[in-house]
């Protein structure tokens, strides 16, 4: 049986090992604890010690290479490492190919605002869809190729380039599940990466499949091997282990200092995160629902409710306005693709989670009545209710685009 923590509302099925104690509260909540006793300044100095010792002496190549995506946590990353630490770092950038306008705009925005080389990767977009169109139906997943290329892009450049330092922003097994403590001070790993960000399959395992896909097709998104991530001393840091992490707060200084644009979007109230794809809060994280019977408005409210930027029974009435919505933008992605709904809905029937979910009488699939009376689930179908809104996540995406571009940008010059 799914219990959920007591204090936020993960369930204990969360894929990223999430456990619940005695007390009934969660991991992630109990390595939050540490938020409000670490000693923050400390850990800034053992961050600008480190920093310290990748500075590009010479002058002649960049200090560290910091990964964004135009949204997210990239401009505070880059808020950070440019502006406060004053360091000369390479951004890299893995075409999703699902950008929104908005996502381009910040995209464009940020490259102006930092004074910064941007290095971005498009692969071939025949090979992306020809590889999505194998995670779909071997994984249900629809954005395999998006955290593979995102995953593994900044660290082939880093060897290529002999630039040892990355920088990412959070570390989300230790924010959302406590997977780690602070005082670990986890580092990037192909472990971590295959295990947890990428399904427990790497690209080399896509190929034995039937599908055709070859080593070629698959080269983009090949991890370097041990050998020259040693020989070049890669390693990449999480700035959550040194900075205290607070997503909201942050986007709202980023708004404020830099321009960052923000936008409502349909399956979740945070304005600010996944702002730059069309997919990451809608279809991909309907799918998600469909595997495990929570989405990415559950892990925002966790977060929030943990930051005391909401509070529980709030954020329950908002998991039930949000969770049930059905997808905006499937047809894009269906015509992205090249196929059709019934073929989607037949192959997600094979990845849905029977112990969640049933066929009722009109053989529509519901949520199971004993799930229902464990959750904090309020309804079981949709209904057309206003969104709920939270104070501090705002929308000023009219400010930079007058209309409702709706197709996928693949390259856009942003302003
Ligand atoms: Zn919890």
């Amino acid at each position: 049986m799914i219990k959920y923590c007591k204090r936020c509302l993960y369930p204990s099925n969360h894929p990223l090992n999430l456990i619940i104690d005695e007390h009934g509260i969660c991991s992630g909540c109990r390595v939050h604890e540490e938020k409000n006793i670490i000693n923050w300044e400390k850990k800034r100095s053992q961050f600008s010690n480190i920093v310290k010792e990748y500075k590009s002496n010479s002058g002649k190549n960049y200090d560290c290479i910091v990964p964004v995506s135009g949204a997210s946590d990239s401009y505070y990353i880059l808020h950070l490492v440019k502006n406060i630490y004053k360091m000369n770092p390479l951004v890299v950038t893995y075409n999703k190919q699902y950008n929104t306008k908005l996502g381009i705009r910040n995209l464009a925005n940020l490259k102006d605002k930092f004074d910064v080389d941007v290095l971005t990767l498009t692969v071939d977009p025949y090979i992306v869809k020809k590889i999505t169109r194998h995670t779909l139906r071997v994984f249900g997943s629809i954005y395999w190729h998006c955290i593979a290329g995102q995953t593994v892009f900044p660290v082939q450049v880093a060897t290529r380039m002999k630039v040892p330092l990355i920088i990412w922003g959070c570390h989300q097994g230790l924010d959302q599940t406590g997977m780690f403590s602070h005082h670990d001070q986890v580092e990037m790993t192909r472990k971590y990466r295959k295990e947890h960000d990428l399904l427990g399959f790497e690209a080399e395992d896509l190929i034995e499949d039937i599908d055709g896909l070859t080593i070629q097709d698959v080269s983009q998104y090949i991890y370097p091997d041990n050998q020259e991530i040693t020989n070049v001393g890669v390693r990449g840091i999480y700035l959550n282990n040194f900075f205290r992490w607070d997503s909201k707060t942050q986007h709202q200084l980023m708004v404020k200092k830099y321009d960052y644009g923000s936008y409502f979007q349909n399956r979740t109230y945070d304005t600010y995160n996944n702002s730059d794809c069309w997919n990451y809060n809608d279809l991909h994280d309907y799918i998600k629902f469909i595997k495990f019977g929570y989405s990415k408005v559950v892990d925002q409210v966790c977060r929030d409710i943990r930051l005391c930027h909401i509070s529980r029974s709030k954020a329950i009435d908002i998991v039930n306005n949000y969770i049930f919505k059905k997808p905006k933008n499937s047809n894009l992605f269906f015509n992205w693709l090249g196929i059709t709904k019934n073929a989607f809905n037949y192959v997600m029937d094979q990845h849905r989670n029977k112990d969640i979910w049933i066929r009722d009488e009109n053989w529509n699939w519901t949520l199971k009545k004993d799930f229902l009376v464990n959750s904090y689930f309020k309804y079981p179908e949709e209904k057309v209710e206003e969104p709920i809104l939270v104070e501090g996540f705002e929308n000023n995406n009219n400010k930079f685009s007058s209309d409702d571009d709706d197709s996928y940008i693949l390259i856009g010059k942003g302003c």
